[in-house]
């Protein structure tokens, strides 16, 4: 399961969950991006994101975390991540977990025919973003979809909550609020959001 994980939630941890029953996984690997290059925005160090998904993933037997991406310098492009997995693990059935949202953009990725040879895309609903327009994509026969409990939480809101001192109890595990509060890592000041008149 690829993501930025800036920081990982719930959402993130029911779909992961959902996927290794429904498609009856062996395990769940979370694939932490190093430097995300369609992603504007500054993100949060990739040693901090990985270690926040690893305290997510800790206490779950069937998670792991792996630093392929992190470890990469410069942008990482899930084609390559997929290469060396399945270099790695020639005689495994591989998956690639996304959201709604992310599989409607696969198309814009870097060899994404490529990509969509080398796993089978499974699709998890997602709040707000419509899994029907897989279809108009041309992308409905490709990619499975996995339904799962709907959880409209973004690693955005929670950033947004933390800036401006709104609860994120619930929304992300208590490990991953204690360790971003810790370092500081979504105080005002790094987004340059000021509480109190966030979007
Ligand atoms: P951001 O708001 O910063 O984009 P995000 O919440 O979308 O963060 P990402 O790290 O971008 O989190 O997402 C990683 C993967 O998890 C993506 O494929 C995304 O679609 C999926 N995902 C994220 N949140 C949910 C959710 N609540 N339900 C289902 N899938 C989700
Ligand atoms: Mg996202």
């Amino acid at each position: 399961m690829g993501g930025t994980f800036d920081p990982i939630h719930l959402g993130h941890l029911v779909t992961a969950e959902q996927a290794l029953f429904d498609l009856r996984l062996d395990e769940v690997v979370f694939l932490p991006a190093g430097a995300p290059w369609q992603k504007s925005r500054a993100v949060t160090s990739p040693g901090h994101r990985y270690l926040m998904t690893a305290l997510a993933t800790a206490g779950n037997p069937s998670f792991t975390v792996s630093r392929l991406e992190v470890e990469t310098p410069g942008p990482t492009y899930t084609v390559d991540t997929l290469r060396r997995v399945r270099a790695a693990l020639p005689d495994d059935e591989l998956f690639f977990i996304t959201g709604a949202d992310a599989i409607l953009n696969i198309l814009t990725w870097k060899d994404a025919e490529e990509c969509l040879a080398l796993a089978s895309f499974i699709a998890a609903s997602r709040p707000g973003h419509d899994v029907g327009d897989l279809a108009a994509a041309g992308l409905m026969d490709r990619v499975t979809v996995l339904d799962v409990p709907a959880l409209a939480i973004s690693s955005s809101d929670v950033r947004q909550r933390f800036a401006a001192g709104r609860p994120v109890r619930y929304l992300i595990p208590r490990e991953v609020e204690e360790y971003a509060r810790k370092h500081g890592l979504y105080n005002a000041a790094h987004h340059g959001l000021v509480a109190g008149s966030l979007p």
